[in-house]
């Protein structure tokens, strides 16, 4: 049986009140599990109020990002290393808002896996198709693609320890969830995909659902063999679903 995840990405949403707030408000709801994990990825900022509210709490963190980089002349950047030593345990790469508005390829997104990883923390591998590649047929060949861009250099065992999301763009912030059979399909494909190189880490690699899930459906989508729970955006920032949806998972 694989470890159940429910992640919030908070994006760029909070401020240091309100996230005390919504903390406080998970946390009465959130109890340490041993068959799941909750967390949530904040904005840089927040890193050190979110990672001293929470130690000691059944909630883990980490960021939404991670440079490639490690340190030197890259103004703007914040290392692996910086958000390993806040405490946080997970990093976001290749998120498709990163892809599509902050010109993230795919070759970057494996170099900031690859960052994520040398610093200790745990990478969510974002991965997903939009709209118009769905309706042209080619999901799994996006899929393949982005996938191939980390497993061609780093192979599967870079995966071990490491979590994979599948985001179909047309679902994120649409209020349009894909159905549990779409996301069991492109889920038990990425599995498949790794499983040709390494099917036992294949096999251990949980595999998250991203896109408008909400306490109504979350329950559903996590009953598919290959959906191992959630990175969620939206409803993370409503402390009674992000609530619902980890108590699905
Ligand atoms: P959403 O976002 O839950 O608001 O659709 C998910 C995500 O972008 O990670």
């Amino acid at each position: 049986m694989r470890t159940k995840l429910v992640v919030g990405n908070w994006k760029l949403n909070g401020s240091l009140a309100g996230n005390e707030a919504l903390l406080k408000a998970v946390q009465a709801g959130v109890s340490a599990a041993k068959d799941r994990i909750c967390a949530v990825c904040v904005p840089y900022p927040y890193l050190a109020q979110v990672g001293s509210l929470l130690r000691g709490t059944a909630i883990a963190w980490g960021s939404q990002d991670v440079s490639r980089h490690e340190k030197g002349a890259f103004t703007g950047e914040v290392s692996g290393a910086m958000v390993a030593e806040l405490g946080a345990r997970f990093a976001i790469v290749g998120h498709s808002e990163r892809r599509s508005m902050f010109g993230e390829t795919d070759s970057i997104v494996a170099e900031k896996f690859a960052a994520a990883r040398k610093a200790g923390l745990t990478p969510i591998f974002c991965v997903g198709e939009t709209l118009a590649e769905r309706e042209a047929g080619v999901t799994e060949s996006v899929l393949a693609r982005q996938m191939d861009a980390l497993l061609s250099k780093q192979g599967a065992a870079a995966l071990e320890g490491a979590v994979v999301a599948y985001e179909p763009v047309w679902a994120i912030g649409t209020g349009k969830t894909a159905t549990s059979a779409q996301a069991e399909e492109a889920h038990a494909f990425i599995r498949a995909r790794i499983a040709a190189q390494d099917a036992g880490v294949a096999g251990r690699l949980p595999i998250l659902y991203g896109g408008s899930v909400k306490g109504s459906n979350a329950a559903e989508l996590f009953a598919m063999p290959n959906v191992d729970g959630g990175l969620v955006g939206g409803a993370s920032l409503a402390a009674d679903d992000f609530i619902a949806i980890w108590r699905a998972a």
